[in-house]
């Protein structure tokens, strides 16, 4: 039984820093000609409205990218002014932002005619409105489990493999679940780029998800976190949006780190970036 639905939080602070890592790591891939299979293994709609009603009721792009987006014109760093005018390129009217983008906008945004992106989401109604956007030839998109999809692939036929896991975690079990599947992907594909979001909520579930991948043999893993509020503000709820890179294309730590710094100043106090080695450099 799916109950998350994305529209609700489109846009929020924790999608920026997903989305710029995305952003940023797809484009230092294209940096070569050599093809790359995209994977996204829980895809969305790809793009929301942020008049619609489920946007507007919790509001979370007033604390995400709206900010950014205000301060675009001033950006320091050349990665978040980049990002700004890409998604601008989303909006109907490029000056007004009205929509967010999803993944499924972000890497059909980076898509050559020698890659291939498959998107997968289980959702039925979250999967038809993603069937809605236009797409590529080389874009799939597919109704079914994301995970069990990504397995199936492997060994993918290009030379390069980028995936992006970014699941609801409304299960407990989707921790064990997700480290298992990355387990398998580097397993079977070692020089795979994987980025994998992950909450900080009170409960600390991440924490045997990042000591299960600490203990996995994979040789390089940068972790992001963009703290929102202090740990011990709330009893429940996201505090802070955690990123793991593996196997990141080199100096792509140091660009999104100043990246979220300057992000991290825009949304204000407290909100601070964290960015560290959870295995390798
Ligand atoms: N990646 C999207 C983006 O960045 O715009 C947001 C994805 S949202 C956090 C998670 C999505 O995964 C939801 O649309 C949900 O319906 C879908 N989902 C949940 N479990 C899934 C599974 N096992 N396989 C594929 N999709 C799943």
């Amino acid at each position: 039984m799916l109950s998350y639905q994305h529209a609700y939080h489109a846009g929020n602070f924790a999608d920026v820093h997903k989305h710029l890592a995305l952003f940023s790591v797809s484009n230092y891939l294209l940096r070569k000609k050599s093809p790359i299979t995209y994977i996204d293994t829980h895809a969305g709609r790809g793009l929301y409205p942020l008049s619609a009603s489920e946007s507007q009721r919790l509001q979370e792009h007033s604390h995400g990218v709206e900010p950014v987006w205000q301060a675009r014109h001033n950006a320091s760093q050349q990665l978040l002014d980049e990002w700004c005018r890409a998604l601008g390129d989303a909006q109907p009217d490029k000056a007004v932002l009205s929509h967010y983008p999803g993944s499924p906008w972000w890497l059909g945004q980076v898509l050559r005619e020698q890659d291939v992106l498959r998107l997968y989401e289980l959702h039925p109604g979250e999967h038809r409105h993603l069937s809605e956007q236009p797409l590529a030839n080389n874009a799939a998109r597919i109704f079914g489990d994301g995970l069990e999809g990504l397995k199936r692939q492997l060994p993918v036929t290009t030379p390069r493999l980028c995936v992006l896991i970014d699941p609801s975690f409304e299960r407990k079990d989707e921790y064990r679940e997700v480290a298992e599947v990355v387990r398998f992907t580097l397993a079977k594909a070692r020089h795979a780029v994987v980025l994998l979001w992950y909450p900080l909520l009170p409960a600390a579930h991440h924490a045997a998800l990042m000591d299960n991948l600490a203990a996995s043999g994979i040789r390089k893993i940068w972790r992001s976190e963009l703290v929102q509020r202090p740990k011990g503000s709330a009893t429940h709820g996201m505090y802070a949006s955690g990123m793991l890179i593996i196997n990141p294309p080199w100096g792509v730590d140091e660009t999104l780190s100043a990246a979220f710094d300057e992000v991290a100043s825009l949304l204000g106090e407290p909100c601070c970036h964290r960015g560290r080695w959870l295995v390798g450099e």
